[in-house]
């Protein structure tokens, strides 16, 4: 290789570590659940960072049907969905998908990610605009971005903003309009105003579409997501969530909507025709994760016992959270140096957490972000909140 190339990347490696953003993998030997084993490190740690809220991720008959769609469909497609690519397995997903989600038609995607990357482009051309929050997940902004529609931003959360910026889309001739917000954000933990954004949407004449990948499968009735939490149903016109967070972990995305939105998709977008179709084991792992998880008001109650359990114990300690009801609780550092001797002093107590500082949250506003899983028994919850208490008064920090 081109040693000025390679000096380049060297320089930037070094600024990262520099700055502080290097970011280290810890190896797991066990399976993703409440404790886990660490490559390294004796004994159990317990785990504050999984998006595995309900503890589906090493769920034994997720496992078992995983397992034997491997012996009944072989391990892998070796094709795109619409060459040769479509079992009746994926099928079947796609269907329970858009019945849980109460629309006509589901797609899989190889990720949400992907999901959210082919849709924008795939629905709107230049002649409409898609008007997204400030603090969208990065599919969506790269999805938006790939698109040609004029783009427009509203400052999180902010509906004055929403409706100055659907004024100005209708004063720039736009002809349809696209609403787009994350269900949950998922460093704050905020919910999105869905009934607020949906009453501004019908007044501009706008679809709406939300991201529920941190919400689908444990927020709301039967772990319909943030529609069904707030209230707002079949207004939400599309819906793009994940198989890789809640609903067992594993991957996959998919996007829910009417029948002539899906139809399209499965014509038009990209990152649907030019990539391989799912595995089998995890299309029919999946099915077993949304059935388990419809059926699953014992895990949501467990993850919301805990989330406010948790929260009123490290309140009451003097530590600083962001105010909410959902399982992401971050506890506020602050600074980016606190945020990382915080999670190095959890770490040697035996909890796994997760700190995040610039570029993935504001200057300033460094923090760990707790989740909650209904994988974690109360014995862990109580080891997790005295390791924050020791852990934050041998930092000085309560
Ligand atoms: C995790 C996440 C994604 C990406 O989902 P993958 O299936 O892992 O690609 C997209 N959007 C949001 C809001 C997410 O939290």
């Amino acid at each position: 290789m081109d040693s000025g190339f390679t000096n380049h990347l060297k320089t930037v490696l070094a600024e990262i570590e520099a700055d502080g953003f290097t970011k280290r993998e810890r190896e797991l030997v066990s399976p993703q659940g409440g404790e886990i084993r660490l490559d390294g490190v004796e004994g159990r740690v317990v785990n504050l960072c999984a998006n595995n809220y309900l503890g589906l991720a090493d769920e034994p008959a997720i496992v078992a049907a995983a397992t034997a769609a491997l012996e009944t469909h072989g391990f892998g497609m070796a094709s795109v969905r619409f060459i040769c690519g479509t079992s009746e397995l994926h099928r079947d997903l796609e269907q329970r998908i858009a019945s849980y989600l109460g629309k006509d038609e589901a797609i899989l995607f190889g990720s949400c990610f992907d999901a959210n990357g082919g849709v924008f482009e795939t629905l709107l051309t230049a002649e409409d605009a898609v008007i997204s929050d400030s603090l969208n997940h990065a599919s969506i902004i790269d999805g938006v971005r790939l698109s040609k529609a004029q783009r427009l931003r509203y400052a999180n959360s902010d509906m004055n903003d929403l409706e100055a910026q659907l004024k100005a889309a209708d004063a720039a001739g736009a002809r349809f309009k696209l609403i787009v917000t994350d269900g949950v954000f998922s460093m704050d933990g905020y919910v999105a105003k869905l009934p607020e954004i949906c009453a501004l949407a019908e007044k501009y004449g706008a679809l709406v579409m939300i991201d529920d990948c941190h919400a689908t499968g444990h927020l709301g009735e039967k772990g319909r997501g943030t529609p069904a939490l707030t209230g707002v149903g079949n207004r939400v016109d599309i819906i793009s969530g994940t198989l890789g967070k809640t609903l067992g972990g594993a991957m996959g995305g998919y996007i829910a909507a009417s029948q002539p939105i899906i139809d399209i998709l499965r014509q038009r977008a990209r990152p649907y025709l030019f990539s391989n179709a799912l595995a089998p084991s995890i299309v029919a792992g999946s099915i077993k994760a949304l059935e388990i998880a419809e059926a699953a008001d014992d895990r949501r109650t467990r993850l919301t016992s805990h989330a406010r359990r948790f929260r009123s114990a490290m309140a009451d300690a003097g530590f600083e959270l962001l105010p909410g009801e959902t399982p992401i609780i971050p506890v506020m550092l602050n600074d980016a140096n606190r945020a990382t001797a915080m999670a190095q002093e959890l770490g040697k107590r035996g909890v796994m957490v997760a700190g995040f500082s610039f570029p993935v949250v504001p200057k300033g506003k460094a923090r760990i972000r707790t989740q909650m899983s209904a994988a974690l028994t109360d014995a862990d919850i109580g080891f997790a909140i005295d390791a924050f208490i020791d852990a934050g008064k041998a930092l000085s920090i309560i």
